[in-house]
């Protein structure tokens, strides 16, 4: 049976609701915080919360929380690394099927930090949420070109797709059966000739 971990931001305390107060959360009824009482918001199936006495971090996520769109699937704290991430200028990918199979491609997403202000603002901290916009876009690789380790043909790469927000990019993304937990840091995919 699926874990069910709700977070409060305010305690910085995760605990595991059981399945009748998960189904009373899907009728709005969110399960509340022994400690403040106050509601909990869900917060994925694989609980990775950071430690408690770190509080910038909770507050950063917090911060990220109130700007996601809540209802998208697996929206637990895998997702708000990848997101944080994001925020710091930091880029993430998702291989795809390639309905060739000569082909590989991978949504690729990074923020889209083309004013002068959020560019500045970048070098000493991350976007902040409510600034955030990204760039999205397909890129397709031949195989043959990954396997060798050739220098990749970019004639494949899509252009850039603009997304206004987090909440927009939840729905984006949700549309298509992913959400950002599904997305690897560049940095760890080593196929990945973006
Ligand atoms: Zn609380």
């Amino acid at each position: 049976m699926a874990k069910h971990n709700y977070v409060c931001f305010s305690c910085r305390t995760v605990r595991r609701a059981d399945p009748n107060e998960f189904d009373a959360d899907a009728e709005g009824q969110s399960p509340r915080c022994q400690h403040c009482s106050e509601p909990m918001q869900w917060a994925g199936n694989q609980a990775e919360p950071p430690k408690r006495s770190d509080r910038k971090t909770w507050a950063r996520w917090s911060n990220i929380s109130r700007f996601a769109a809540c209802d998208v699937r697996g929206w637990g704290f895998p997702y708000f690394m990848k997101m944080n991430s994001l925020l710091k200028g930091g880029r993430v990918v998702k291989e795809i099927i390639s309905e060739n199979p000569a082909e590989r491609t991978w949504i690729e997403i990074v923020l889209n930090a083309g004013g002068h202000e959020l560019h500045r603002l970048l070098r000493t901290s991350p976007c902040p949420p409510e600034k955030a916009s990204f760039n999205l876009r397909y890129a397709t690789f031949d195989r043959v070109d990954i396997d060798n380790h050739f220098d990749p043909d970019d004639s494949k790469v899509g252009n850039y797709i603009c997304i206004p927000s987090i909440s927009a990019l939840d729905d984006f993304l949700k549309k298509q059966n992913l959400t950002l937990e599904d997305f690897d840091f560049e940095s760890a995919v080593a196929d990945y000739p973006g």
